[in-house]
């Protein structure tokens, strides 16, 4: 997708003057304000010193418009990045901020596609140094994947930081507005530097390796099972609670075709017999990940199935549908003698698309796979 014409487009349908320098990377505000004499983006005295905030919209429930036929219905995806930021009153006092348009689309339909062009469009915005923190908006069902991945693929001090909301616009409990000028703020604070990827809901900051959707409606939906919030954010501060990474991570190459390899999650349950993994067996994927009972262990019959795929050299990584704890190597399932690999504190959603990428990268050597796994933060 050419992103500048998507902007463009988003633009010309929110009314708005597009200037070359609005498309080029400068605040699409700053050029409004040129247009129309009315300041909406950060001072421009102290212009030096503002940091420059690039937000990318992807659509969600932050995207959002209550529907009217009900309730709690809305419609995902109607509202534009930049209208969204517009309306948050006070934001433009934060940084300098520009919008673009990447897709707009319910996270339930988010996809490798969009992935790599959030990726490739972060890498540019920091090679050309177009801006000192990045802020996704991005529907809550599956953030922390894309989190995730975007924290496997980049390496930058400056902060990513992903942002979604619970409620649409117009609802009465409506917590985009306040997510997203958190999401800012905790972008443009110094205290985020060297930091890497981040997730703000609801006064939090997560990271991206342990945050998960604990809720499916609930405003306070978000947790780190394993670890806890690494910070807390308010319209006045910005707090961590843990230090900053000490060492460097290791982090992947972004693989040159944006279809990353099939791994299928494989979700047990009492009475489980092997037929759902025999079929990602003939079906051709190229990695299976057990959301495991407890500590990852499943029916004989779907051990059996495990096996027989592990043989035909699948990589298979034993998760949990637990929501917290370890899943280790050895304890109830003899991994060593089957050849699996485990995800440890990795959920399945998260140990699927890092065995996607570790595939894509050439590792399918199951050590190091498995040391990947732990090294991992
Ligand atoms: N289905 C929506 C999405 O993930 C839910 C949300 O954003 O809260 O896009």
């Amino acid at each position: 997708m050419n992103i500048k014409t998507v902007v463009q487009d988003a633009m010309l349908i929110a009314g708005l003057v597009v200037s070359a320098s609005a498309l080029n990377g400068t605040s699409a505000w700053a050029a409004d304000a040129a247009q129309n004499g009315t300041m909406i983006a950060a001072k421009t005295t102290s212009a030096a010193a503002t940091p420059r905030i690039l937000v990318l919209a992807t659509g969600g429930t932050i995207s959002g418009t209550a529907d009217p036929r009900s309730a709690i219905g809305y419609n995902s995806g109607n509202v534009l990045g930049q209208d969204l930021v517009r309306g948050v009153p006070g934001i433009e006092k934060l940084a300098n901020i520009s919008a673009e348009q990447i897709s707009n689309v319910g996270s339930q339909d988010m996809s490798d596609k969009i992935w790599f062009q959030l990726a490739h469009r972060i890498r540019e915005a920091f090679d050309r140094n177009e801006a000192d923190g990045v802020v996704i908006t991005h529907g809550t069902d599956t953030v922390e994947e894309t989190a995730f991945f975007l924290h496997n693929v980049l390496r930058s001090d400056k902060p990513v930081v992903l942002v979604g909301s619970m409620r649409p616009g117009g609802a009465t409990s409506a917590d985009g507005p306040g997510n997203l000028y958190e999401a800012v703020e905790v972008a443009a604070s110094p205290k985020s530097q060297g930091r890497g990827v981040l997730v703000v809901m609801n006064d939090q900051i997560h990271g991206p390796r342990w945050i998960t959707k604990t809720n499916t409606t609930a405003v306070q939906a978000f947790a780190s099972p394993n670890a806890g919030a690494i910070g807390y954010v308010d319209p006045a501060s910005v707090r961590f609670v843990t230090p900053p990474p000490q060492s460097a991570r290791n982090v992947l190459g972004l693989p040159t075709s944006d279809q990353l390899p099939r791994v299928e999650i494989v979700y047990a349950h009492s009475n489980m017999d092997g037929r759902q993994i025999d079929h990602a067996i003939s079906d051709g994927a190229k990695g299976i990940v057990l959301a495991g009972e407890g500590d990852g262990d499943a029916s004989k019959e779907a051990l059996a199935a495990l096996d027989r795929a592990a043989k035909n050299g699948i990589i298979v990584v034993r998760s949990t549908r637990v929501m917290s704890g370890f899943v280790n190597r050895n304890v109830e399932v003899d991994d060593d003698r089957r050849g699996f690999v485990v995800s440890l504190d990795m959920n399945p959603q998260k140990a699927r698309l890092f065995t996607q990428l570790l595939i894509a990268n050439g590792v399918t050597d199951l050590g190091k796979i498995q040391q990947a796994f732990s090294d991992t933060w």
